[in-house]
């Protein structure tokens, strides 16, 4: 099943630490030494909200490794949200 959902990754807090890559293959490493979203097809759109944060909505069954990666982020800079209604960070998502 599908799901749609919001990946904000705050590239300002990143410390390219690269937690969240093994977690999700979506975030990579970019040419500036911190954390970027991949955008895999069309399922996915991405837009840069400011300088640096970047938002991407997936529309797929991969919730669960972004969510992951948000908790895999030492410095929260990952949130993960429009499951639910709700917004999963590495404290909101401590189950
Ligand atoms: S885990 Fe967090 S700090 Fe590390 S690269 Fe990913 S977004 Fe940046």
């Amino acid at each position: 099943m599908t799901t749609e959902y919001e990946v904000r990754l705050d590239r300002d807090r990143c410390d390219g630490i690269f937690a969240c890559l093994v977690r999700d293959d979506r975030f990579a490493e970019a040419a500036d030494g911190l954390a970027t979203i991949e955008v895999p097809n069309d399922s996915a759109t991405s837009e840069r909200t400011a300088e640096m944060e970047l938002v991407t909505t997936f529309d797929d069954d991969r919730v669960d490794a972004a969510r992951q990666a948000a908790r895999a982020c030492p410095v929260d800079a990952i949130s993960v949200s429009g499951v639910d209604g709700g917004t999963n960070t590495a404290e909101a998502d401590d189950e």
